[in-house]
């Protein structure tokens, strides 16, 4: 049975970044598991978009612990790169998820694309879809976007994923320059999190 607020939560994610990010923006009365302490592994994400991803996820895991469950699916879109990697950005960066691979793919697909890309702003967005399921049944899920443009070379060291290629709009940093609070108070998860504040 869901009650009104949530107090007890597993966040479904096996991606270090994101459990870090996700539980800074939960408040902190709330029992938090992660999928480590169940020792599961991710269900295949056969679906066409971030929110069919992010509810495969967040039903799968929660079936399998019985706890209500917070799911993200999130990813990188380019727009002269018709989207891409968008869902499959995690898969970028090949089994073990490298993410310096995942850059080295997004350089050399500019690349190939358009030679002059340099001389252009490339235009891209981090998207994050977050839901929350008990066992088969969807309580939410939301969107969350921040716009922004690629660098020319990787910047930074914090963050995770792509953040060191992103710059989001109005700013001069990427994301993996600058400190987590800064990007915290910007990002895609940030947004789609204002959007299911109510339930915690
Ligand atoms: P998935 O949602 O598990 O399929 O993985 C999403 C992938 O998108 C991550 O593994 C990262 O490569 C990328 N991604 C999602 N959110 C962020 C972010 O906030 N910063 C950098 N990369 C991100």
């Amino acid at each position: 049975m869901v009650t009104k607020k949530i107090n007890k939560l597993l966040i479904g994610t096996n991606n270090k970044g994101k459990l870090r990010e996700i539980k800074n923006l939960l408040p902190k009365n709330i029992k938090i598991y992660s999928t480590e302490n169940f020792n599961l592994k991710s269900p295949i994400e056969n679906g066409k978009t971030f929110e069919e991803n992010s509810l495969i996820k967040s039903k799968y895991f929660s079936k399998k612990t019985h706890l209500v469950c917070l799911a993200d699916d999130s990813g990188l879109e380019i727009d002269c790169l018709d989207k891409k990697p968008g869902i499959y950005s995690a898969r970028w960066g090949g089994k073990d998820g490298n993410f310096s691979k995942a850059i080295r793919k997004v350089y050399r697909e500019l690349n190939k694309k358009d030679k002059n890309w340099k001389n252009k702003k490339i235009h891209a967005r981090f998207i994050c879809a977050l839901s929350i399921s008990y066992l088969d049944k969807k309580i939410a899920c939301v969107v969350g976007k921040v716009e922004g443009h690629i660098s020319h070379q990787a910047r930074g060291t914090s963050g995770f994923g792509y953040d060191p290629i992103f710059i989001p709009l109005k700013n001069k940093k990427t994301f993996g320059e600058m400190k987590p609070s800064q990007k915290y108070n910007l990002d895609h998860r940030y947004k789609a999190f204002k959007k299911i504040k109510k339930f915690f």
